[in-house]
Order: structure tokens, then sequence, then C-alpha cells
């Protein structure tokens, strides 16, 4: 078998009917990988599996809202029909915020719209993926991944998008408690954090030129990151190659956070 031979592995992807997630669950599928994108909107979930196609690992949509426990259960249940397990966990679906304001204007419903979404459904994901991983692992099948998608955000703060901010911060923590604690199952926990990529999330910042102007000379590689270039890390976190490699942070950026 060769190193990323993935065909015996299934991954659920949050949010992998676009974006990043949709590139992360293409590769993944491209080595054999057995892939459950999960998102809300039917019509995205149908496109995302035209687009990843056939040949390579099985791949299956399913309408879930992270927001939701009940709907997590129920698509956490649909996925080991199709597949008989579940190996890895990438908790990647999110929200961005909506555009910046300030901290003092923060209304509480914006706050908790963000705490819910991309905080607490990486716990509730969380929670149903390691209850199954762990309980796999008691009968001596020890592999389990989990991978949330952070943000460069939860290094540098970001002003006027504090409620955002914290809850990528919050997945870096999430990950060292994770890792640590879930090590003896052979399960592993570490946080990917993109810097500025290419997305539905973004198009406004992308579409807008005092944007582009500013930020492009900041970014080393002198280009905005593709959700294909998220594909490499998935691949790599699912191998058996990672088993050794937890409670980390993966800076996906083009080198933009340290030039
Ligand atoms: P997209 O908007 O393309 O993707 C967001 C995904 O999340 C969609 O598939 C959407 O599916 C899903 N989603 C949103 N809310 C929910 C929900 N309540 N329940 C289930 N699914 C939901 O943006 P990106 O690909 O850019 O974002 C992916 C992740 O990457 C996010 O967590 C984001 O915070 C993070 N990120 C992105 C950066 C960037 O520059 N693009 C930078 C740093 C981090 P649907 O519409 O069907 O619900």
């Amino acid at each position: 078998m060769k190193d990323f031979d993935l065909s015996n592995r299934v991954a659920i992807i949050t949010g992998g009917n676009g974006g990043i997630g949709l590139g992360m669950a293409a590769a993944l599928a491209r080595n054999g990988c057995g892939v459950s994108i999960w998102g809300r909107n039917t019509k995205k979930n149908d496109d995302a599996l035209q687009k990843i196609g056939t040949g390579g690992g099985k791949v299956e949509a399913r309408v879930c809202d992270v927001t939701d426990r009940a709907a997590i259960e129920d698509a956490f249940r649909g996925t080991l029909q199709t597949f008989g397990r579940v190996d890895g966990c990438f908790a990647n679906a999110g929200i961005g915020g909506g555009g910046r304001r300030s901290f003092i204007d923060r209304t509480e419903e914006e706050w908790r719209q963000m705490m819910t979404t991309n905080l607490d459904g990486v716990y509730r994901v969380f929670q149903v993926a390691a209850r199954h991983m762990v309980e796999r692992a008691e009968k001596g099948d020890k592999f389990g991944r989990l991978v949330p998608t952070s943000s460069l955000a939860s290094i540098s703060g970001t002003a006027r998008n504090e409620h955002y901010a914290i809850t990528k911060a919050g997945l870096n923590a999430l990950v060292r408690a994770l890792g640590v604690e879930l090590a003896r199952y052979g399960i592993t926990a570490n946080a990917i954090l993109p810097g500025w990529i290419k997305s539905e999330m973004t198009e406004g910042l992308f579409g807008n030129d005092k944007f582009v102007t500013n930020v492009m000379p900041r970014i080393p590689m002198r280009r905005f990151g593709e959700p294909e270039d998220f594909g490499g890390i998935a691949v790599y976190l699912m191998s058996g190659l990672s088993s050794y490699h937890t409670t980390d942070t993966f800076l996906i950026d083009g080198g933009y956070a340290v030039f």
C-alpha cells in the first residue's frame, strides 16, 4: 500500500460543499478516501459531488446544520450507514461575520450566532465523532483524526471581527486539549489555520481593489490561497504518516503571518 493510499479510510467534512472544505474533500477522494460532505444547502451539496466526480473514493453528501445537535447525530448515523466507520472528522463549517464593525456595537445576536456556528458547532460534531472513534479504539482499532478549520485570525485577533477571532482561538486550544486527552486511543487533533483564501466567504474582499492592493504585497507567495491548497494537509493528516503528529496548528497562508 502506498503511504497516501486512503482507500481504507473515511472522513466527514462539514462545510465540504464549497471553498476550503471542498478543496480538502476532492483531494481526499482522489487518494481513495471515502468522504461524506455536510452542508446546509442541497444544491451546493449536489454541485460539490459533481465537481469531485467519480474515480476516487466513494463520496456522499448530507444536509446538516452544525448549530443543530439532532441534525448532526442524524447525519452521523447516515454516514455510518453508508461507510460503516468514520476515521476522520474535518470540522470546517464556519461563518465569517459578514463585514467588520466595532466591538462597541456588537449585538448579542451576532455574538451568539458566531459562537453557536464556529465554536459550538465544532464541539457538537467532534463530540459525536470522538465517541465513535473511542468506542472503536476500545475494540482495538486505534485510529482517529479531529481537524477543525481555525484561522490566521486566531493569532492576529482581528480588530472589528473579534467574535470570529475568538471562536478560532478556541479551536486552537481545543486541539491541544483533545490531542492530549485522546492520544491513548490513537486519535490526533490538529487545527488548520488558513490565511487569505478565495472562497464564497471572502469574495467581497477579493473584488475590492483597495484590499487587494494593500494585502498582496504582504503575501510572500504573491497570490491569494485557493481551496486546492488545502488538499495536501488533509491527505497527510488522514494518512498513517501523521500518527505521531498531534496538538499542532498548521498555518497555510503563503507566508503572510511572519512577513
Ligand atoms: P465558504 O463560505 O466557501 O464555506 C463555508 C462552508 O461552511 C460552506 O460549505 C457552508 O455550507 C458551511 N456552513 C456555514 N454555516 C454552516 C452551518 N451552520 N452548518 C453547516 N454548514 C455550514 O468559506 P471558506 O471555505 O472560506 O470557509 C471554510 C472555513 O475556513 C471556515 O471555518 C472559515 O472560517 C475558515 N477560514 C477561511 C478563510 C478564508 O480566507 N476563506 C481564512 C481563515 C479561515 P452551506 O452554505 O451549505 O451551509
